[in-house]
């Protein structure tokens, strides 16, 4: 197989699409990591998995795809369905999201998320679970017709085909009456042995808990994979995360509640003690003015802590069934204990208030590298790909990547540069020191004359809620349009909602959406052609300062000696280029994107920004703007 071979679902790919597309293959195919970044239009799903299965088609290697969220499963599944057609082939990908999604317990598939594992493993090991039993049987007489029946579900099924796709096919799955229905997560792992490529989330590998398992199961060797992490991005703070662990006197509480309604008083009595401890730790080390301070092992120490642990957990998973709730505080407060006294290498913990009765006790992973390094170290070829990548060898460092063998790319944006207009506007700031009423009051009128111009949708987003509150204030009073503002205890569903007005509003008169760089609206949604016509980044998006965030930049510049970009600089100019990246999402789209504050034009922060970005400097955004959609 040489490049020209190449294969590819459509007539041939665009020039930095082949570029790339050229770049995944020669290092999938000579066992070397590509980390890319690629702007967004780039069609970097076909451009990578395309040159992979090209190359591992005829190996024994197998490729996972890794995204931060399931909706993104199914563009992969749509090119290997794709190459399929195009090339007559039979290329098998399976689609494996988190056992909750395909749960067929009509019961269990409504439980809360973080109850869910727990009562679905007990099940399990104490095979109470029949749609387990029927997909994996217990005698050999089970085993053989559980493989009968799972293979006459696969055998129905598309080459390429979605999880909601196995799912449905197990939940009507006819042949052995109702009470014959196999687990459909059980048969996505078979789906997934045989497959060529597996399309699975980021935790299936990046936690090493479930990496191990899931190789075990799969029969696999880490230098048999070749992994394609799309958003990569996120990868090194989703991975912190998932490594630490948070113990609050809330949690403690809700423990109690639980526990006094099931009659525990053996274990109201520990927790009462654990709350007393907590309470004692937080006199001793905050005041009034230190809300947070670093805590050593030995000063908070519970009694049979491990003890502890597993009796909390025991009585958590039977809270969770005997409750119908679906989750249990128990269980947080569970994982914590286990997390407190085995955390992670260079983990710190915290003790934090923001008044006495929210207290927290926190244990934060600072080196993402813990679990990655050894999966990227191993695999046989990684790629990295985002729209936000940069500087790529920021992510080598923090993700623990082989320099010999790892080649970096930055690509430009495919879009024609006159769809769309960037400008940094410098008549106002949010600088800390230079903060005050009059500013906020700029900046409400700097939106309001850009907002003048614009036919349609504008997005305004802020580096924190309480910026968005200080200058919503000076908006209200004098924006034509209808303001939608995200607050801080949105849910999902109320999200959800928001967004939906907001794109129907687009078709109309247009409205204004006032939300925060690191949220929901800022990341990971399309709003295609008149949904968003401007996107409006005020002030840069640099997380608020906390010892957390202090730790990170002292384990940062101790380990790489780049402290602060790594920790504070780099990813506040990453939120502000995603945030603005909303208004462009398809070759079709045009609008303007204003990175309003002077700061931008200083290069510490302008030289963070890639390559080929070019803006408009000016204190005049409102008229650019117009100008702009006037002409196009
Ligand atoms: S084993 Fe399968 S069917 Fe049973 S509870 Fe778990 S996910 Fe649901």
């Amino acid at each position: 197989m040489t490049k020209k071979d190449i294969l590819f679902r459509f007539d041939k790919p665009r020039d930095q699409q082949k570029q790339l597309l050229e770049d995944v293959f020669e290092c999938v195919s000579t066992g070397k990591n590509l980390i890319a970044h690629a702007p967004t239009g780039l069609g970097k799903s076909d451009a990578s998995i395309s040159p992979a299965l090209s190359h591992t088609l005829s190996t024994d290697k197998k490729i996972f795809f890794l995204t931060p969220k399931i909706s993104q499963h199914e563009i992969a599944v749509e090119v290997v369905h794709g190459l399929n057609e195009k090339h007559s082939l039979s290329i098998k990908a399976a689609d494996l999201v988190g056992r909750k999604y395909m749960c067929v317990d009509p019961i269990l598939s409504d439980a809360d998320f973080s109850g869910f594992y727990e009562i679905c493993a007990r099940r399990r090991k104490r095979e109470e679970c029949h749609y387990y039993n029927n997909a994996r049987g217990n005698t050999k007489q089970e085993k053989e017709r559980a493989k009968i029946h799972s293979e006459q579900i696969l055998s129905s099924l598309p080459d390429s085909c979605s999880h909601h796709e196995l799912r449905d096919a197990c939940l009507s799955y006819e042949s052995g009456g109702k009470e014959r229905i196999p687990c459909a997560y059980e048969l996505s792992l078979e789906l997934a042995k045989e497959a060529d490529i597996i399309i699975a989330d980021y935790f299936h590998l990046m936690n090493p808990h479930i990496r191990k398992i899931m190789l075990s199961r799969l029969k696999l060797k880490p230098e048999d994979l070749v992994l394609i992490v799309d958003e990569a991005h996120n990868v090194p703070e989703r991975v912190r995360s998932m490594l630490g662990s948070t113990l609050s006197l809330y949690s403690i509480e809700q423990s109690i509640n639980e526990l006094e309604k099931i009659a525990r008083p053996d274990l109201i009595k520990k927790l009462r003690l654990v709350r007393k401890q907590l309470a004692s730790l937080a006199k001793k080390k905050l005041s009034l003015k230190l809300r947070e301070s670093l805590v050593a092992p030995s000063e908070f120490l519970v009694d049979e802590i491990d003890e502890l642990a597993e009796e909390l957990y025991e009585s958590a998973v039977n809270y969770i069934e005997s409750s119908g709730k679906g989750r249990s505080f128990q269980m947080q407060v569970s994982n914590f204990l286990k997390k407190w006294i085995n955390p992670e290498k260079d983990s710190v913990r915290i003790i934090h208030s923001k008044h006495s009765k929210n207290i927290s006790l926190m244990v934060k992973a600072l080196d993402p590298g813990i679990a990655t390094k050894p999966l990227f170290g191993e695999a046989y070829s990684s790629i990295l790909m985002s729209g936000t990548l940069l500087p790529t060898k920021m992510y080598a460092d923090l993700l623990g990547f082989d320099d010999s063998r790892t080649v970096h790319r930055e690509f430009s944006s495919p879009f024609p540069s006159d769809r769309r207009l960037n400008l940094v506007a410098t008549n106002a700031t949010t600088k800390y020191g230079e903060r005050s009423e009059q500013e906020y009051e700029t900046i409400a009128s700097t939106i309001q004359s850009i907002v003048s111009g614009v036919p349609g949708n504008t997005a305004v987003f802020f580096p924190s809620f309480a910026l968005l509150n200080s200058v919503q204030a000076f908006l209200d009073e004098n924006l034509s349009r209808p303001i939608l503002a995200q607050t801080g205890n949105m849910n999902s569903r109320q999200t959800s909602a928001l967004l939906k007005k907001f794109r129907a509003a687009g078709n109309g008169f247009g409205s204004v959406l006032l939300a925060v760089s690191q949220g929901s609206f800022a990341e990971g949604i399309d709003y295609v052609g008149e949904q968003l016509l401007c996107s409006i980044i005020v002030g840069i998006p640099l997380q608020e300062m906390n010892l957390e965030l202090k730790c990170l930049i002292d384990h940062y510049q101790e380990k790489f000696a780049r402290g602060w970009h790594y920790a504070y600089l780099y990813p506040a100019i990453s939120r502000a280029i995603q945030a603005s990246g909303r208004v462009i999402r398809k070759e079709s789209d045009e609008g303007v994107a204003v990175f309003l504050d002077k700061r931008y034009t200083w290069s510490n922060y302008r030289n963070c920004f890639p390559k080929d970005f070019r803006a408009v400097t000016t204190d005049e955004p409102g008229r650019y703007t117009k100008l702009f959609f006037d002409q196009s």
